[in-house]
């Protein structure tokens, strides 16, 4: 079994599968503060992608609420039950990966039920617990919940991909997209069981498994993804990040995750390399959150308050939804953030206060009355 570096962990660790990183990365940053569960996103890639017979079931994107919500029901725990709980000691995993756990053998996984999938939105806008009878809120509450949307990582060391014993799971080399070749599988489903996140899934009418393809058809043309262009609440930021040498402070995606760690992992713990990075909630206690996403849940709280205090960092947020363009590099100048897509061209420029225009409540040219709306 081969050895590889994973930075999320801050170590070394076993991987069964010899492929060099990829020339560049795709990679995500979501904001859990700005979701709102509209489903746009899941939406989006349903009618594109997975609209066809034997995929009713099948969403490569889903939000889901947390903490009671999970898609196919109860994915994360139903992994978690079978490890040990993840030890860091500042910043190393010194628990066990999924690929770590049983020495020469597949990832350890688990296969979904049917009905483990009939539900996707099961336990959506509730909440951690129940209020008691005559209380009420005054200001900061202990009632909680978030959205988690969710897709495929594309990650850095794919559990799908070690699993397949038809090697018919690849990475690709151009961007680090996970792709399923649906000539060669068979359908056997250890993807299905091994992918620690659930994101893939098994076709009855083509007997064949299948996964979010990155849009990649979009990712060629320099475009972002479907569920990223369609998200309303602009909490999304997909491009490329340097996966060979040093990171770049031009890079916006480079610059949220590894430079200013403000974005994290989901489940880094499993040691697949996820390669979509949540920014967390800052109402959600920081205990729940560390199981989710490692050890830097603190440190990114406080970065992203202080972000009004802080251009640069204010520059990149900016760009999340600017352009369905991919933006490759970005910069701050005065008040305005300004994004390049990878052809050097400008595709977005926003200002970081947008303009307020007061009109006349009578328009004497038209002969009517306007309301002046915030
Ligand atoms: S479209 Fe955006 S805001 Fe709406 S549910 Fe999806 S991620 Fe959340
Ligand atoms: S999230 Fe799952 S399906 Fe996607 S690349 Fe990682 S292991 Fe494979
Ligand atoms: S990247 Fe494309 S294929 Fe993947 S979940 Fe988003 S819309 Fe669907």
């Amino acid at each position: 079994m081969g050895t590889r570096h994973n930075w999320q962990l801050n170590r070394d660790m076993a991987y069964p599968y010899e492929a060099p990183p990829p020339q560049r990365q795709v990679a995500y940053v979501f904001d859990t503060n700005k979701c709102i569960a509209c489903q746009t996103c899941t939406v989006a890639c349903k009618t594109c992608w997975t609209s066809g017979k034997g995929q009713e079931h099948i969403f490569w994107n889903n939000v889901e609420t947390k903490p009671w919500g999970g898609y196919p029901m109860g994915w994360d725990l139903n992994i978690l039950k079978q490890s040990d709980p993840a030890k860091w000691d500042r910043g190393t995993l010194t628990s066990l990966t999924i690929f770590e756990t049983d020495k020469g053998a597949p990832p350890r996984g688990y296969s979904p039920t049917p009905q483990d999938y009939a539900s996707p939105n099961l336990g959506e806008d509730e909440v951690i617990g129940l209020a008691d009878l005559g209380q009420y809120f005054g200001d900061t509450h202990p009632m909680w919940m978030f959205y988690l949307a969710r897709i495929c990582n594309h990650c850095d060391h794919p559990a799908c991909v070690a699993a397949c014993p038809r090697k018919a799971v690849y990475k690709r080399d151009e961007d680090g997209i996970v792709l399923i070749d649906q000539q060669r599988c068979r359908g056997y489903q250890e993807c299905v069981k091994a992918c620690p996140y659930k994101k893939v899934f098994y076709n009855v009418i083509s007997r064949a498994s299948e996964k979010c393809i990155g849009c990649f058809p979009r990712v060629e043309q320099g475009e972002v993804a479907l569920c990223v262009a369609g998200c309303i609440g602009k909490i999304r930021l997909h491009g490329f990040r340097t996966s060979q040498g040093e990171p770049r402070e031009d890079n916006p995606l480079d610059y949220i995750i590894r430079i200013r760690k403000l974005a994290l992992p989901l489940y880094p713990q499993h040691g697949t390399g996820p390669n979509v990075f949540y920014i967390p909630p800052l109402h959600v206690p920081d205990g729940f959150l560390e199981q989710l996403f490692g050890p830097g849940v603190a440190e990114a709280k406080v970065t992203y308050r202080d972000i009004p205090n802080d251009p640069k960092l204010l520059g990149a947020m900016m760009l999340f939804g600017a352009s369905e363009r991919i933006i490759d590099r970005f910069d701050v100048e005065g008040d305005v953030a300004i994004g390049w897509d990878t052809e050097g061209r400008e595709v977005a420029r926003v200002p970081f206060t947008e303009p307020t225009y007061v009109r006349t409540h009578y328009d004497e040219k038209h002969a009517v009355y306007r309301h002046n709306t915030p």
